[in-house]
């Protein structure tokens, strides 16, 4: 038994022929978020199965809270909450009857679905049918409906595919507010900006194996690659960008040259994206 939140060893899950997940490790601390980001297809909803309970690894152990997930898959269940891509809501009932089903389920007692919609943008629209929600609107009823026990951990399975800046940055903040509740948080994306903002980890996923884990900023030292990008005015007016690797042994040369020899108009420095590290150590990107 470890002190985490989130204890995986040595996970594999195979569907048939095709290894989905092949042999992945990896703790996550009480109160952190872990960003799982990969491509389509890389294991990131397999995986997230696998930690609620919803498929049984086929090697490999799994604790949350310090549970063992497939001896006591409700035990745990009562401790999570979990909000997927594909939504499993109640089309034909409202989306206030929905969370009040939940509510009783969960016996949690005095819940107030209103502040609950409030939360994810949906207030006034408690009183509608589900099935004439938009899908942005059933993936924010989904978060809602994962937050009404006020869960331990939350596990995001691409809480803001397609949804619109607006509500994409209000899951952010529920996701910032949860840990200062004290709930430890893992999601899934393939938006490496949304990963960089949220995670205090981040794990590249690439054909069902991690290849990286480390903070955003620790992987940004350790393969990303700094460059000063100038703007020049040409001597025909045209105004050009100029790139420069810096940290090498002739990026100061090669500055100099540049203000020697060039009309300079702005300077400035560009960090690689987690995006431009995942292409460095995978070869593909995050799309597709
Ligand atoms: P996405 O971002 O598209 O959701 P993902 O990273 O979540 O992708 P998974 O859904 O875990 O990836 O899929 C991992 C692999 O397992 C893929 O090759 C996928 O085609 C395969 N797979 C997933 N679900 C099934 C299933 N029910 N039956 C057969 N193969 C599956």
């Amino acid at each position: 038994m470890t002190g985490n939140a989130i204890h995986a060893q040595d996970l594999a899950y195979s569907y048939g022929e095709t290894n989905a997940v092949n042999g992945i490790s990896f703790d996550v601390a009480r109160g952190e978020i872990i960003g799982f980001l990969g491509p389509n297809g890389a294991g990131k909803t397999t995986t997230i199965k696998m930690l609620t309970g919803q498929l049984v690894p086929k090697s490999g152990k799994i604790e949350i809270l310090g549970m063992d997930v497939v001896q006591s898959p409700n035990k745990v269940q009562e401790k999570i909450g979990v909000s997927f891509e594909t939504t499993n809501l109640y089309e034909q009932m409202t989306a206030e009857e929905n969370l009040k089903l939940f509510a009783r389920l969960f016996s949690v007692k005095g819940f107030d679905a209103n502040a609950l919609l409030r939360r994810v943008g949906l207030d006034g629209r408690g009183k509608e049918q589900v099935k004439g929600y938009s899908k942005g609107m059933k993936q924010r009823l989904m978060v809602a409906r994962s937050l009404i026990h006020k869960p331990d951990i939350l596990f995001l399975d691409e809480p803001t595919e397609g949804l619109d800046p607006v509500s994409s940055e209000m899951i952010r903040s529920i996701v910032r507010e949860e840990t200062q509740r004290g709930a430890t948080v893992f999601l899934t994306t393939h938006d490496m900006h949304e990963a960089d903002v949220l995670s205090h980890k981040v794990a590249f996923i690439n054909h069902g194996k991690i290849v990286a884990l480390d903070t955003p900023h620790e992987l940004k030292q350790q393969y990303g690659e700094r460059i000063l990008q100038a703007e020049v005015k040409t001597q025909d007016g045209q105004r050009v960008t100029k790139e420069i690797l810096m940290d090498t042994a002739d990026t100061s040369a090669q500055v100099q040259t540049l203000f020697d020899h060039e009309q300079v108009i702005t300077v400035h420095t560009k960090e690689a994206s987690l995006e431009d590290i995942f292409i460095q150590i995978t070869g593909r990107g995050l799309v597709g």
